[in-house]
């Protein structure tokens, strides 16, 4: 391996003046912010920074990387929990240039370049009256987000995001440009559905979009307290809802600040996070229910554009804070984990951690689980913990939560965990989140990177 101060000027030599993008190491002024990540806990220090503007930059790139020896990692919106968009004393390829978005309305299709972010492709397909199914923060990148799932509000409505993928171009490991769609590298195709950066580096996505522009959405809060009632009439009451229905159920603090009313700020809540593509009537139906349940202490419902919801927490959570991730599927929500969940959110350690439980059915159902590598077709929610605060001093205390909390409910669940959701965990976590598709991926692995050059990742180790 070359020694890392000298990678970029090696870099600049090999990949000439005619490379299209830019070449960052850290004897630049712009190595810190390039380097920095969405997660200000994991702090890599990569040789050198290949921002590449086109698909051969990304191909030269590769082959820069490889002839040195130099760990390589990929770079989407940089949010990944566990830091994979980088990598110590190695080279990121930085796809923040790819940023190209045509929208076709009459096919109601959208090209997407590989490293924009999801508040991009929200504004160009709003425009049409059209969405793609995103995550619930619009500064993630698709890339990252797409390769590995992909759930948000839109869901139960629309799919899975990979649900919504109809093809891919991907840079391989030796260089080379494929297409990936359902009439070309089929195998590809099936396995850059939620086997993340494993296979290629995606330069190009073509999505399916849909017709939703305004939703009604937003959230309800009821006092921490009210978690055993609430949860209870949720996890009953949600699958039997229409499809254009979708609301996960939080545990959180209410941020310190407007839109949120003074006399609740601090609070420690539980609550449903709403969004409805249909009409107001529809919408109050839908959630009376639930209203009914117990009195709230907001209902901040209201119809708006749907980017408006995909960007609202936005604010609360800006790059830079510590975070630490675990994460589960599951089936049930029994008596026992609803109050497992009350008792660790009880106890929340600071006022930006807190727990999400996204339901994965409705669309997502329509899908067999062998037909992409998501293989939990069947578990009705995905349940994410996170500990998140702004001060490096918390990073244990994050991190013992969230472990904590996961250690008592784990019990519950399915088994595996959506993969964006998950730190560093180890082979067996992985394996266990593929379940029987894992075989199927490794194989694939095999053909696509038998060197296991993309290994920066919840890593498919090449079948033998
Ligand atoms: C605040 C926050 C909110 C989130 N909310 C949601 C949510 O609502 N729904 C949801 O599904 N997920 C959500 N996530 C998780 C998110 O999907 C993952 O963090 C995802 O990895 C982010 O993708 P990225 O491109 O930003 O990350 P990166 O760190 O850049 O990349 C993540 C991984 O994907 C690979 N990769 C990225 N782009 C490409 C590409 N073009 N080609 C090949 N490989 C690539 C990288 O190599 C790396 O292994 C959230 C994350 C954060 C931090």
């Amino acid at each position: 391996m070359v020694a890392a101060a000298d990678a970029t000027a090696r870099a600049r030599r090999e990949l000439g003046a005619g490379f299209e993008g830019e070449l960052i190491g850290p004897q630049d002024a712009d190595y810190e912010k390039a380097r920095a990540l969405f997660n200000a806990m994991i702090d890599k220090r990569p040789a050198v920074i290949a921002r590449c503007a086109s698909r051969d930059a990304v191909a030269k790139a590769i082959g820069f990387g490889r002839s040195q020896d130099l760990p390589i990692a990929v770079r989407g919106g940089g949010h990944n929990g566990a830091g994979f968009g980088s990598v110590d004393d190695g080279l990121v390829v930085d796809l923040a240039l790819l940023r190209s978005i045509s929208v076709d309305p009459d096919t109601r299709t959208v090209r997407v370049g590989g490293g924009c972010t999801w508040a991009e492709v929200d504004a160009a397909t709003h425009e049409h009256g059209l969405a793609v199914p995103t995550g619930i923060i619009s500064t993630t990148g698709v890339g990252g987000l797409t390769l590995g799932g992909g759930i948000g509000h839109l869901t139960r409505a629309c799919g899975l995001t990979i649900d919504n993928l109809l093809a891919a171009d991907v840079v391989l490991a030796d260089g080379q440009t494929v297409n990936a769609s359902a009439d070309e590298n089929e195998e590809l195709f099936w396995a850059v559905r939620g086997g993340g950066g494993n296979f290629g580096v995606v330069t190009d996505f073509t999505f399916r979009a849909h017709p939703v522009s305004d939703i009604v959405g937003g959230p309800t809060f009821w006092p921490v307290e009210q978690t055993g009632e609430v949860l209870a009439a949720y996890r009953e009451y949600l699958p039997t809802l229409p499809h254009n229905v979708n609301g996960f159920f939080c545990w959180h603090t209410v941020p310190p600040g407007p839109p949120f009313p003074e006399e609740i700020h601090m609070r420690k809540v539980c609550g449903i996070v709403w969004c409805i593509v249909g009409t107001d009537e529809e919408a109050e139906q839908a959630m009376a229910p639930m209203l009914e349940v117990s009195e709230p202490l907001m209902h901040g419902v209201g119809r708006m554009p749907l980017p408006e919801l995909n960007s609202a927490f936005d604010g609360v959570y800006a790059p830079g804070d510590q975070w630490y991730w675990r994460a589960d599927f599951v089936n049930e929500i029994p008596d026992e984990a609803i109050a497992r969940n009350h008792e660790w959110n009880e106890k929340t350690p600071s006022w930006k951690s807190g727990s999400h439980v996204y339901p994965i059915d409705g669309v997502a159902h329509d899908v067999a689980a062998d037909e992409t590598p998501w293989a939990f077709r069947d578990a009705r929610w995905s349940h994410v913990i996170v500990g998140v605060d702004p001060d490096p001093g918390t990073a244990a205390a994050l991190r013992d939560w969230t472990v904590g909390y996961w250690e008592s409910v784990h019990p519950y669940s399915a088994g595996g965990a959506y993969v964006n959701f998950m730190m560093e965990e180890g082979q067996d976590r992985v394996k266990a989140t593929y379940g029987h598709n894992y075989e199927r991926l490794a194989k694939a692995k095999a053909t696509y990177d038998p060197a296991n050059v993309f290994r920066v990742n919840q890593n498919i180790e090449p079948a033998a």
